[in-house]
């Protein structure tokens, strides 16, 4: 079942902001992602997933000549990751993308969605019902469509194999 934001029946935007990563650790504890790394590295067909920085941050080339052609499963990580302690960045201080993991926002032909990672060991591609429960009632799906209104380069093109849970 695909999720709608029309279910929630109140306008994107409208409410006070909201922290999405504190709303998100209600179902995706932080340490295991501390411990998990999986969203802070990326493979030649994935990096479009890297998130957005400022170029004084990251320049914009910061991943040209890192990938190998003949392998495709090389992974390349993301310049703040700390091997040992995790990502080096305060919380506010990493970008949206970064604090709604394993959720991305994408766009497929027309319609933008919200996806989730099939990857993520906590979900396995499932939608459970702390998730609905996120998205729905707490309202988060409208917040983070709104959000990509705002910022649509963090607005990702559609991969296939990414899990459409939720129409804008
Ligand atoms: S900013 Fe932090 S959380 Fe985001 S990809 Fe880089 S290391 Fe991971
Ligand atoms: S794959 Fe899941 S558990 Fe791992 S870092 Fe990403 S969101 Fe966290």
């Amino acid at each position: 079942m695909i999720l709608s934001s029309s279910l929630i029946g109140v306008k994107a935007g409208t409410g006070k902001r909201v922290e999405t990563s504190i709303m998100l650790s209600k179902i995706l504890k932080r340490q295991i992602c501390a411990d998990c790394r999986c969203c802070c590295s990326f493979k030649k067909d994935n990096v479009s997933l890297f998130p957005v920085f400022s170029e004084d941050k990251v320049p914009a080339d910061y991943f040209d000549g890192r990938f190998d052609a003949d392998d495709t499963a090389k992974e390349v990580a993301c310049p703040f990751l700390d091997r040992k302690n995790g990502c080096s960045l305060d919380e506010q201080e990493k970008p949206f993308e970064c604090r709604i993991w394993p959720l991305h926002v994408m766009q497929k032909g027309n319609d933008r969605v919200i996806t989730l990672s099939p990857s993520c060991p906590v979900f396995h591609g499932e939608v459970t019902e702390a998730l609905k429960t996120f998205l729905i009632d707490d309202r988060m799906g409208n917040y983070i469509f709104c959000h990509a209104d705002m910022h649509p380069e963090i607005v990702k093109d559609y991969i296939e194999g990414y899990q459409i849970i939720m129409n804008g």
